[in-house]
Parts: C-alpha cells; structure tokens; sequence
C-alpha cells in the first residue's frame, strides 16, 4: 500500500513539537501540503526551518495562534480558508489534585483540549462536505478510556475528543468525510519526553529507566513495555487520512501499546 495525499491540504494543530510535529512530516512525506501550528512566532518559524531542510520539495505554512482562545481559532481559519484533511492534534495535562483544583483550571483545559478541534472542524468540515471528502482527526488519548486519578480533568477532555468525533461523524455519514480519533498511549513527545528527562535528572536515573518506573507504576498494563515513539502515532494518523483508509469513519483506534485491557 503507498498512500498518496499528493493535492491535499493538511491542517495539524499544536505541530511544533511532539506528537503533532511528526504527524506533519508524515502528511508532507506523502505529498499533502502541511499548515503547521503553534503559539510562538519563533518554535513555528523554527519547525518550519526544519521540516524545509528535511523535505525541500514539500510545501509547509506556518500560523502563530493560540488555538485555546476564540480569537486563536479566528485567526487560523482567517489565514487558512479551506482544509482536506484536519488533525487536531493540540492537546495538554497537568498533573493535578482534585479535591484542590479550580473551576478556571477544569475550563481552560476544556478550551484548549476540547473547544480547539471543536471549532475548527465547524469551520473546515462543511467544506469537505462540500468538495466530498475530507479527513477529520482527533488525538485523543488512553487516558480518555482509562481516566487517570492524578488528571481527572484530562481524562474528561479526552472523552470528550471521542464523543465528539463519532458524533460529527454520524453527522456526515455519506458525504466522503470521515471522522476518527486515535487513542495514543505514553508518548516520547516533548511534553512527556521533558517530564522523564526531570524525573531522571532528579532521581539519578537514565530516562529510559524513569520510563520503565513510570509504565510499571501508573500504566502496567502495557503490552510493549515501552513508551511509542512520536513517529508510531503519526503512522496511524498518515493511513487514516489516507484514501485506502475510507472504510474506516467513527472509529477510536489506539496505539497504546496495548494498555487498555478491552478487545473493541
Ligand atoms: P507536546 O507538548 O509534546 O506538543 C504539543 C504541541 O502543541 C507543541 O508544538 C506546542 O507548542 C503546541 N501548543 C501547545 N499549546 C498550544 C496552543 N494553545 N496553541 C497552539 N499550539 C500549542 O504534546 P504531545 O505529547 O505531542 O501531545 C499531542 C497530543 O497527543 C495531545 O492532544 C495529547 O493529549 C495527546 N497524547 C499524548 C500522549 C503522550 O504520551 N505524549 C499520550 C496520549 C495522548
């Protein structure tokens, strides 16, 4: 199977770094041009310095916005009208005690991890609908299946990635846009990556040992005993935008590495 996303426009929130930063050069590797997206003038011309490097026959845009916010939102659908493909893929966790934890706390990680996708698939899916096909995804997380005790909050966001993405895709069954989310488990990304690096440096350990504590201690049910990689994730993300993946609409589909213990 090779995929060709050659004439298709990609949208990747949060794509500086991590996660989203490789699930760009994956869409850019199979030909789509790529709108990368993050908060700082200087980490997006920075990703953008280095993806053009990797790939110089690709095409990358970059957009400064702060994807949390509603003027966020505006300014990217002001600076890039229409979109092929969607992935949002911006998304954060703090670790967090419930019973201290604020109201303002619970509803700015609802804006950034919820409302962000929310709003730009309002504004990209009716074009889709619209030229009849389109790829829609939303990062979710296992942490949406498996809510974890030290990040309720992020748990609920995550969940909520999943009930809005199999509800918009029951919205436009039938039209050649599909909807999907893909369930990641622990990541090397920078986010997490960062928090392994300080937990070593603190214990005196390697980071693969700080990894190795962390999955027997908070996700033993792992079946790789290891964190994925950036580029596994992104995989899954490239064959879903793909168009041999247009069988596939409504789905959650993990690479967690195993860690929830169900069959479907
Ligand atoms: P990361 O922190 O490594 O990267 C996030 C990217 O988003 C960075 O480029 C950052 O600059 C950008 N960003 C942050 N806030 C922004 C904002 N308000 N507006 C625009 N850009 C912003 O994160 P990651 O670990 O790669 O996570 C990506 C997605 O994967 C998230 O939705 C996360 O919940 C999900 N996820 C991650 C893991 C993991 O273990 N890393 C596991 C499951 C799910």
């Amino acid at each position: 199977m090779k995929i060709e996303l050659k004439g298709r426009k990609a949208i990747v929130t949060g794509s500086t770094a991590g996660i989203g930063r490789a699930i760009a050069e994956g869409l850019a590797r199979a030909g789509a041009s790529v709108v990368i997206n993050g908060r700082g003038e200087q980490r997006v011309a920075a990703a953008l310095q280095e993806l053009r490097a990797l790939l110089p026959k690709a095409e990358f845009t970059g957009v400064v916005a702060d994807l949390s916010t509603a003027e966020g939102s505006a300014a990217l659908v002001d600076k890039v009208k229409d979109a092929d493909i969607l992935v949002n893929n911006l998304g954060t966790a703090h670790l967090n005690g419930f019973f201290e934890q604020k109201d303002s706390e619970w509803l700015d990680l609802f804006q950034l991890n919820v409302m962000s996708g929310v709003r730009a698939a309002r504004h990209y899916v009716p074009g889709m609908v619209q030229r009849g096909w389109g790829r829609v995804v939303f990062i979710s997380s296992e942490s949406g299946v498996a809510i974890p005790k030290e990040m309720i909050d992020y748990g609920m966001t995550k969940t909520a990635q999943l009930a809005v993405s199999r509800g918009l895709a029951e919205l436009v069954g039938g039209t050649g846009v599909t909807v999907n989310a893909v369930l990641p488990g622990p990541t090397r990304s920078e986010i997490l990556g960062n928090w392994m690096k300080a937990t070593a440096g603190e214990q005196g350990i390697t980071q693969e040992e700080a990894e190795q504590t962390f999955l027997k201690t908070m996700r033993p049910t792992t079946l790789i005993n290891r964190f994925t990689t950036t580029e596994e994730v992104a995989n899954m993300v490239i064959y879903v935008c793909s168009e041999q993946a247009s069988g596939t609409s409504g789905a959650a589909l993990r690479v967690d590495g195993g860690v929830i213990r169900s069959i479907p």
